[in-house]
């Protein structure tokens, strides 16, 4: 299969070719049609399977679609992506780069352990996409640089991961602050009972997607 069987828009076909990618993997082939379709999403994937292009191609395709309709010249916040470590937010980020490259979005990584004020002048310029570890965004939130009403679409990346750090307080606490009307992409290698819970809480029919 090819990423053009995909309905994907030219410019997001356009970044995967730059990047050398022409067939999508099992999860992308799986995940990315009921994305574009609007529906939440639960994925079970370990990373290395292609699972941040996953999300990050359809999201992105979305968020621009939307921009084009409703001829929006600044940036908004609408997508949230939630991930456990510094190094993967710094990899989604480095994806959205990728495949958002002929598009017209901002976004910005924030993570802790790291002097927060470079990240809160990049937010109050403007963002489309954040991408953010747990702790570091809910003291963002706290100081009201960042407020989540207008999120529309949330990932949540290897939840299983946050409960093993210890992250599910902070993540029910960000949940707490998003719009009940979203689209929910929730990405776990593994369902154990607490991490299913919380893909119950936060997923609407959601489509089910395994590799
Ligand atoms: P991930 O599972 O998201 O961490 O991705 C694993 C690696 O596969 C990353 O280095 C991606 O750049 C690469 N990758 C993702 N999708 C594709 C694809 N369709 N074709 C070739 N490489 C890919």
């Amino acid at each position: 299969m090819l990423f053009s069987e995909l309905q994907l828009i030219e410019p997001v076909l356009q970044a995967l070719s730059k990047e050398g990618y022409s067939s999508p993997t099992p999860i992308q082939q799986k995940a990315i049609p009921p994305i574009l379709q609007r529906s939440d999403l639960l994925g079970c994937a370990q990373t290395g399977t292609g699972k941040t292009a996953a999300f990050t191609i359809p999201v992105l395709q979305l968020m621009h679609q939307q921009q084009q309709e409703t001829a929006r010249k600044h940036a908004q916040l609408q997508t949230l992506i939630l991930t456990p470590t510094r190094e993967l937010a710094i990899q989604i980020g480095e994806s959205v780069k990728a495949y958002g490259h002929f598009l017209n979005l901002r976004h910005q990584v924030i993570f802790g352990g790291v002097p927060q004020f470079s990240q809160v002048q990049a937010i109050k310029r403007g963002v489309d996409i954040l991408i953010a570890t747990p702790g570091r965004l809910l003291d963002l939130m706290q100081q009201g640089h960042i407020n989540l009403s207008t999120i529309q679409f949330f990932v949540l990346d290897e939840a299983d991961r946050m409960l093993d750090m210890g992250f599910v307080q902070d993540v029910r606490r960000i949940i707490a602050k998003l719009p009940a009307k979203r689209q929910t992409l929730f990405f776990s290698a593994t369902m154990p009972t607490e991490i299913q819970q919380l893909a119950n809480m936060l997923l609407t029919n959601p489509v089910k997607v395994e590799v």
